[in-house]
């Protein structure tokens, strides 16, 4: 599993952060930061959570 996001399009919702906190994270201004972008696949299901609840929809999960 590969995960990328867009942070030009992040608008710091934190959402990602709620659902998936072992590999997203936010920097000062709220700005999503990847802890990971080879996420364990234990995580998948978290991941994918972030991916849909993610309001700027900037997460990208691909097999
Ligand atoms: S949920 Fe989306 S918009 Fe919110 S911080 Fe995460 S990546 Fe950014």
């Amino acid at each position: 599993m590969r995960v990328s996001v867009d942070k030009d399009l992040c608008i710091g919702a934190g959402q990602c952060v709620v659902a998936a906190p072992d590999v997203f994270d936010q920097d000062d201004d709220g700005i999503v930061e990847l802890l990971t972008d080879h996420p364990a696949e234990t995580d998948r299901a978290a991941v994918e959570e972030a991916e849909q609840v993610c309001p700027a929809r900037v997460i990208v999960v691909e097999d």
